[in-house]
């Protein structure tokens, strides 16, 4: 019943020196009776990055970082609504702008054609 709230933690976490997952073990000091830690694969090497966390302390920086991955994705989201109405506002622009130059050009067509027709009355 008292283990039931350290299963988010199963999976071992990757060493940061790049060596893979790390290894539980046990500790038998007085100040930390039984309490269960990781370390890196490479403890017992003499050059190994002798990295060391409290299993505790794991699941809850597992357990930060999960939120605050959702957390970035909801402002991610935010962000991308954002751009889209912006993008539907640019659109409209671009739709008003374009219709607005149709008309102009149009009517630059009519005013050559006055043109041409009015010369060609004045010389006959
Ligand atoms: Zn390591």
């Amino acid at each position: 019943m008292s283990s039931s709230n350290t299963t988010h933690s199963e999976c071992p976490p990757k060493c940061r020196c790049g060596a893979g997952e790390m290894k539980l073990f046990t500790s038998r000091t007085q100040l930390n009776p039984h309490r269960k830690f990781w370390k890196c694969p490479n403890w017992k090497d003499e050059n190994g990055c002798g990295a060391f966390l409290w299993k505790d302390e794991v699941a809850h920086w597992q357990l930060a970082e999960a939120n605050s991955m959702t957390c970035e994705r909801e402002n991610l989201v935010a962000v991308v609504e954002k751009l889209e109405s912006a993008l539907c506002v640019f659109i409209e622009v671009e739709k008003i702008r374009n219709a607005y130059l149709r008309k102009i050009y149009h009517a630059i067509i009519v005013a050559c054609c006055i043109v041409i027709l009015v010369f060609l009355f004045s010389k006959a």
